[in-house]
Order: C-alpha cells, then structure tokens, then sequence
C-alpha cells in the first residue's frame, strides 16, 4: 500500500494516522478535513472551554511538532465530496481529484438542528458551536432553554447554570437517559438538574421555536411559550454519509463495516462516530471518544493486513460531567440493575446492570476507584484475534 488518504481530521482521523506511522506505514499519508482547525478534541466543548477555564490551544489533539511527525499532506478546510470504492478515487470541494490505494473514513457526525437559521439557536458539535454559543452566555443572566437532556444538553445545561444563566431544559421522553442508563438511574442524573437550580419539562415536545429573526421563546406540544434568549438543540447527531451516495459502500446509519471496521471493500475502513461496525450479531454505533480513539488502531492493522486479522472490543465506555459530577458508564445497560457501593440520594454510588446473573455494565457517579475495578470484570483487550 503506497498511498493512504484519510478523510476527517478529528478524534478518529489523527489516531489513524498516528496508527498509521506507529504500524510502519511509511507511504503517502494524506489527510482532508473540512473543518479549517487543526485537530482538537470535543469533549470539553460542552464543559470547561464553554465555562471559559481554558482556550482553543488547551483543546488541541497533538502540537504542531507531533503534526510535523506524521509526514503527512494535509488538505483542511476541504469536504471530500465523492468516493469511488472501485478505485479508491475521491474528489474534495474544490475540485481537487485525489487516488488512494487505502481511505479511511472518519467523518463523524452531525448535530440535529432546529429552527432555520434563527438567530440565538445554536447546536454544540465544532469549535466554531462553541465559540459562538460561549459569545451569548458568557456573561450569564440570560434565559437558556435546552432541548434535549442526553449527554450534550445536560452538559450544557449544567455550564450554562454555572455562568448564572437561568436554565429550562425540555425533553420530550419521560425520563432523560433512560435508553442509556435505564429509567431508575436516567433519573438519579436527571434529579441533578433541579438539584443545581434549572427546571427539567420531560414527557413534551416541542412544538415550534418563536421569534421572527431572533428566537425570543420555546413553544411546547402543549401551547406552553418558554421564553428564551438563547436556544440549545441537544437533539442528536446524524452521522455524516452523504459524501459517500454512489461510492458502492454500504450506508446505513453510518458505514457499514464488519467487527475489525473494514467495510465492503478491503482497502476501505471506516472509525469512529461515522463507523457502524458489527458488534455480538448486530451492527452499532458508538458516539463515544473512547471507542472512535481504539476503533482507530484496529481498523489501520486490517488496512495495512488487507483483511480483518483484529476485531474491535467495543467496551461501551464514557464519561459525563454534569453539576461538577462525574459519571462514568462502561458495557450495556441491562433491566436489572443494582447499586453496589454508595447511594443514588448521596449522589455518590456505582451500579452494576445483570443479565442471567451475569454484570453486563457498571455505572458510576463521583466513584473513580470502585468504578475502574468492577469495568475490570467487563473489560477485555482493546484488540482480540479475529477468528
Ligand atoms: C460537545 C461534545 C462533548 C462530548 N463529550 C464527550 C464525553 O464527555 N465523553 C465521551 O465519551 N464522548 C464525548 N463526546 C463524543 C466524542 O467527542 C466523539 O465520540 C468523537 O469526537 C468522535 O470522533 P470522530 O473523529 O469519529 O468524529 P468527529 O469528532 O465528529 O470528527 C469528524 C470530522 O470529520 C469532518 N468531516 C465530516 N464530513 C467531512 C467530509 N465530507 N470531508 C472532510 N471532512 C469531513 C468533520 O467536520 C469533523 O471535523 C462529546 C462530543 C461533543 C460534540
């Protein structure tokens, strides 16, 4: 293999180059991101760089000594908008035709949007989200409605809080994160919110946002106005495919790939947000950094291998920090579910989820230690032998 090109240049896309070199790849490395930023990390997005604790250059994945390494071509600010699977041909935005011998896809995702253009409606993905969020609250005393209490608008919600911003969010399920965590601890996180001063309407939509150039309210399902200077959608994300309509991959919710990330064509794999890999008889996808940072080691062995000689260990780990709680969740959330150590009214606890008698995830909130020795029973190598 002569020639690698890589397409995204977040979380996934670096590891894979870094993978790249560290595995013996010393061929043409090239990276195309359409973002204009250097690799930089998400998650404090949401926590300390929106509460204005650190700057851009405290998000940055590697420096430019660690960039300058990797010997790679980079083409930033360019969107890859054409992939041949056939002859690993692409073409980017402007034009440029580029040929591979191996891609890596790591485009993640998306966020969901609401309300048009409206001015004061922000979502929280890119950098770009962020700053432009932090410019209207920064100061606080303004009236924020979040819609959606999973992960990002709980984080929001809480940051927003802690800038003195006066804070409803709105979820239309009837408890937040019960998909994730199951109802019993979706509510223990979801009590944070009341507990730190914002309100919490679950169990309603959202009708329409108000305002005719600026939003000035949230209608709910119900003919409810919350009015509201700023607006969050924490609604989701969609995983960012488009580019590759025609390209002969699979696409369903994200690339479809097998348990190692390879998809339909040897030389293709695909990581991260975007990948949707097959995982115990199902294909999922994970929207965690831990996943798209190991998932990126596996899928570079079986490009440069040509086939799939590792599997992916998808061990389902992520962090939250909401209300200066850290919660942490590793496995899959079972019906039954238990608390182990602490107690959810301390807000100190981890739980274990059991299937058959057998733990299948563990859950922790301000409980580090007991947290990492019980995922040690769920752990398993990041990579294991395919076959
Ligand atoms: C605000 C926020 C907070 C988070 N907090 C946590 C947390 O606490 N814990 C946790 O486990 N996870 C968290 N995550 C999730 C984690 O950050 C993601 O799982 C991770 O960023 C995924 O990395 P990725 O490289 O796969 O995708 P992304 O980070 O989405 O990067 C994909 C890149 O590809 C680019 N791209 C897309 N299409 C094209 C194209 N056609 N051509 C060229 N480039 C393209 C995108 O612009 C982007 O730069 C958070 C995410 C966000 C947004």
């Amino acid at each position: 293999m002569r020639t690698v090109t890589i397409v995204g240049t977040s979380l996934a896309g670096l590891r894979a180059a870094q993978e790249l070199r560290a595995q013996g790849f010393d061929g043409e490395l090239v990276l195309v991101g359409d973002e204009p930023h250097r690799p930089y990390d998400r998650p404090p997005l949401s926590k300390d760089f929106l509460l204005g604790k650190i700057g851009v250059e405290d998000l940055e994945l590697a420096d430019a000594a660690g960039l300058l390494e990797l010997g790679a071509r980079w083409h930033l600010g360019r969107r890859a908008v054409r992939l041949s699977a056939s002859d690993g041909s692409l073409t980017l935005s402007d034009g440029t035709e580029l040929k591979s011998d191996g891609v890596v896809i790591a485009t993640g995702a998306s966020a969901r949007t609401l309300g048009d253009g409206l001015a004061g409606v922000h979502t929280l993905r890119t950098l770009d989200d962020a700053v432009a969020l932090r410019r209207e609250i920064a100061d606080g005393g303004v009236r924020v409605v979040v819609i959606g209490a999973g992960f990002i608008g709980a984080e929001t919600a809480s940051t927003c809080r802690a800038l003195g911003c006066d804070v409803t969010v709105v979820e239309a399920a009837p408890v937040p994160l019960s998909r994730a965590l199951g109802p019993e601890f979706g509510a223990a996180c979801a009590g944070l919110h009341e507990e730190n001063g914002v309100r919490l309407v679950t169990g309603i939509g959202v009708a329409a946002l108000e305002g005719d150039t600026r939003v000035t309210g949230v209608r709910l399902a119900d003919g409810t106005v919350l009015g509201a200077d700023v607006v969050v959608a924490g609604i989701g994300v969609r995983p960012n495919t488009e580019w590759l309509d025609g390209s002969g991959l699979v696409i369903d919710n994200g690339v479809v790939c097998d348990e190692g990330c390879v998809t339909a064509s040897p030389n293709i794999v695909a990581v991260g947000d975007v990948a949707r890999f097959r995982h115990e008889g199902a294909h999922v996808r994970t929207e965690h950094w831990t996943s798209a940072a190991e998932q990126a080691g596996v899928a570079v062995r079986n490009l440069l291998a040509g086939a799939t000689v590792a599997h992916h260990a998808n061990r389902g780990y992520f962090w939250s920090e909401q209300y200066g709680h850290r919660i942490q969740f590793a496995g899959q959330a079972a019906a039954e579910a238990e608390v182990v150590e602490g107690s959810l009214a301390e807000r100190k606890f981890v739980a274990t989820y059991l299937r058959d008698g057998a733990v299948t995830g563990v859950l922790a909130m301000d409980s580090p230690k007991p947290f990492t020795r019980l995922r040690r029973g769920l752990a398993r190598a990041a990579t294991v032998p395919a076959g």
